[in-house]
């Protein structure tokens, strides 16, 4: 069974009631919880579902602040003579 914290606290956090039916809005029960790793991919592999977490894409550089811009980071007059060489 899904313990009651769990459920508060994910209803508390992303605003979602879990036991909310998606299809037709009534009331889900728990029929099992699995927590074994092996068991739970087992499963998923069989509905056909992904067993991997997703790799997360790689972080985007910061955004040039004031002073960067200041000192030349982006040039763009420079980069445009670069490219017309
Ligand atoms: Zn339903």
């Amino acid at each position: 069974m899904v313990p009651r914290q769990v459920e508060g606290d994910v209803e508390r956090v992303w605003k979602l009631d879990v036991l909310k039916c998606p299809r037709c809005k009534g009331r889900m029960r728990v029929i099992a919880a699995l927590s074994d790793s092996a068991v739970v991919a087992k499963v998923l592999s069989h509905l056909d579902l992904p067993t991997m977490l997703p790799q997360p894409a790689p972080a985007r550089a910061p955004p040039l602040s004031e002073q960067d811009l200041d000192q030349g980071a982006f040039n763009l007059d420079a980069e445009m003579d670069q490219r017309a060489l």
